[in-house]
């Protein structure tokens, strides 16, 4: 699905580079690799301040211990999306509120939204699922009217730009209260081992978060909250350095793969494929996903499978229908989207290096199979 192998040897010498100064200088955890990459990745965002940490999952339960949220408290979130969401909302003892995502984005319902909340609901965390930004104008105005916070999860979406109706442009990951992102290795941003940062542009909760990675320390020795240990090493943030400046023309090479497939795979009766709502720089196409209507979806996954294209079903079953996120309050009639999603969508591989014959052999076998 990703061709990691390929782009490293683009970048060698600037990556080899970057890992032998962590070596020379032998300051293995907060180093100031990781303080460069801090302040580079502020910069690059337009955010005042990034907290790096250990992966995605855990900025994601960081940022919600930062803003204090309670056990009980409803946490609203998509139902189409990797259980990594779920999972540290449940951990935490709060209480999961999986909803319906849109047919055409994949991304959460505005709609669905509405009638989940409740008095108790706290919190709403929007996905950028696939690389494409959600509707953050909506959001941010239904979190304004109920008073509640918003968590970007952004592990999928790094780099992309939201236009608000009044024309500005802002890095997804920068708009609500705080956000999450993964440099897992095939993200848009990735290093060679686990990563994480949170994002935020509020001082007082940088200030809660930089504490709460840091075994609740503020003053060395003293814990005022309870806090975990969540370092991005100075080897990742080596990698990282070397990787950012090239983040912007990474997704562009994306977009530009994605644009090649669409042209390819355009007008056919049975394939879907993916909308970008905005501009073209507000979907990074972490992922390529087909909706295939009225075909054999598995069929033709296994089609690809033999002839040795990677492909994947992201995701294939809905999280409320998941054993640890079973909840007497759904409905199946909650999810009409997602139960539908899971059964019609495909990816196919999405990285920086694929080049114009693979995209038509991929696009080619895709057609040969639905065309037969
Ligand atoms: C990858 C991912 C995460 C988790 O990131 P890790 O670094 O693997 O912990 C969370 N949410 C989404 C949507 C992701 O794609």
């Amino acid at each position: 699905m990703v061709d990691l192998k390929g782009q490293y040897e683009q970048i060698k010498d600037t990556v080899n580079a970057s890992i032998q100064e962590v070596l020379d200088t032998n300051t293995y955890i907060n180093g100031p690799q990781v303080h460069s990459f801090q302040k580079n990745l502020e910069d690059y965002l337009g955010c005042k301040h990034v907290i790096p940490c250990a992966n995605g999952t855990d900025a994601l339960q960081i940022a919600m211990m930062g803003l204090g949220l309670k056990p009980g408290d409803e946490v609203i979130t998509a139902d189409f999306t990797f259980a990594a969401t779920v999972e540290v909302i449940a951990l935490l003892q709060l209480t999961p509120v999986l909803v319906d995502v849109d047919i055409d984005t994949f991304n959460i319902s505005i709609d669905a939204i509405k009638k989940a909340i409740t008095p108790k609901t706290k919190a709403i965390v929007p996905v950028h699922l696939f690389g494409q930004a959600a509707n953050m104008d909506e959001i941010m105005e239904l979190a304004a009217q109920h008073n509640l916070f918003v968590i970007e999860d952004n592990a999928q979406a790094i780099g992309a730009n939201y236009k608000s109706q009044n024309g500005e442009k802002t890095k997804v990951g920068c708009i609500g209260h705080v956000a999450s992102t993964s440099f897992f290795p095939s993200k848009n941003l990735g290093c060679y081992g686990d990563g994480g940062a949170i994002f935020t542009n509020d001082d007082s909760l940088a200030h809660i978060l930089r504490g709460i990675v840091n075994h609740g320390m503020y003053v060395r020795y003293h814990h005022d909250v309870v806090g975990v240990n969540s370092r991005l090493d100075s080897i990742q943030a080596g990698v990282l350095n070397a990787k950012l400046p090239k983040l912007d023309a990474y997704n562009q090479a994306r977009q530009t793969a994605a644009a090649k497939y669409s042209a390819a795979l355009a007008n056919h009766k049975n394939i879907v494929t993916p909308v970008v709502v905005g501009d073209k720089d507000s979907h990074v196409f972490h992922q390529y996903t087909l909706r295939i209507l009225n075909a054999d979806r598995d069929g033709l996954m296994q089609h690809l499978l033999d002839k040795g294209i990677p492909c994947a079903i992201y995701y294939p079953i809905p999280l409320h229908a998941q054993k640890a996120y079973l909840d007497a309050r759904y409905k199946e009639s909650d999810f009409p989207v997602t139960n539908q999603l899971v059964k019609e969508v495909i990816s196919l591989p999405m990285h920086t290096e694929l080049d114009d014959e693979q995209i038509a052999f991929i696009t080619g076998s895709i057609l040969e199979f639905l065309n037969r």
